[in-house]
């Protein structure tokens, strides 16, 4: 396998295959994203969204298949090692830090110089509409502004890809939609590549330049929110949707 392929897409899963005991969380799943994309998995409980970006982080060993980032199989590469960067739904700052000393981490983590760490954190800031709360203890901070910082923390190392597991879902219905509007906004204007993971379709179909529907491991359905809204592959897709009300 070659490093740094330019042509081909960013991240190539192949018969990507996870088991507890005789449960398939993953059943051979194949999908591609494309630089720049950002996609969104949709799916009830248990249908193996997690699963699916803890193995690309490597926070998962899977049974069978690929995981290929950059045209380098990811196999043997350490979580830190591989570019990606993952925020969890709760996000686990830490407490006794202030908003700078969060958002700074994976940066500490590389070993950056302090000027850089500071003009990072300064631009990262004013990026999520937090200018100049380097200073500001997390806890003071409201639950949509945490969000933000572990959203600038988790963009700080510059990933390759960045993988969000349900990012808003503890906040209620419309700061997520606000939310859901500006990420759009940056990860357009950062060009970032985003592999998402929700059960809010309103959400995912917000977000997503394609989705990616599970069912029971498997990928019932991806195609554009358009694609999926107006032709739903299936029943249990349609279903999904809410169009049997
Ligand atoms: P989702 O994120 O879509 O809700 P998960 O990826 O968390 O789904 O889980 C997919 C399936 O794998 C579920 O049936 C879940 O119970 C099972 N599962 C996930 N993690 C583990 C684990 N560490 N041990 C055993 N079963 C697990
Ligand atoms: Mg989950």
């Amino acid at each position: 396998m070659t490093d740094n392929r330019t042509d081909g897409p960013l991240l190539r899963l192949a018969g990507l295959t996870v088991r507890f005991g005789a449960h398939a969380a993953l059943d051979a799943v194949g999908l591609d994203v494309a630089e720049h994309e950002t996609v969104c998995v949709l799916g009830p409980s248990g249908s193996g969204k997690s699963t699916l970006l803890r193995v690309i982080a490597g926070l998962q060993q899977a049974d069978a298949g690929e995981v290929v980032l950059d045209g380098r199989n990811l196999r043997t590469v350490p979580t830190h090692r591989r570019g990606v960067g993952l925020m969890f739904q709760d996000h686990q700052l830490f407490p006794q830090r202030d908003v700078a000393g969060n958002v700074a981490f994976g940066l500490r983590m590389r070993g950056a110089a302090r000027a850089e760490q500071e003009r990072k954190v300064a631009e990262l800031l004013d990026l999520v509409g937090l200018p100049g709360a380097q200073r500001r203890a997390v806890g003071s901070l409201s639950g949509g502004e945490q969000q933000r910082v572990a959203l600038a923390r988790a963009l700080a190392p510059s990933p390759r890809l960045l993988m969000l597991d349900e990012p808003l879902g503890q906040l209620d219905r419309g700061l997520r939609e606000r939310l859901v509007v500006e990420l759009r906004r940056l990860f357009g204007e950062l060009g970032t590549t985003v592999l998402a993971v929700t059960h809010d379709q309103g959400e995912a179909f917000a977000l997503a330049d394609r989705v990616v529907v599970m069912r029971d491991g498997r990928i019932a359905q991806t195609g554009t929110p358009l694609e999926v809204w107006q032709r739903p592959a299936d029943e249990f897709v349609a279903r999904f949707l809410g169009f049997d009300n």
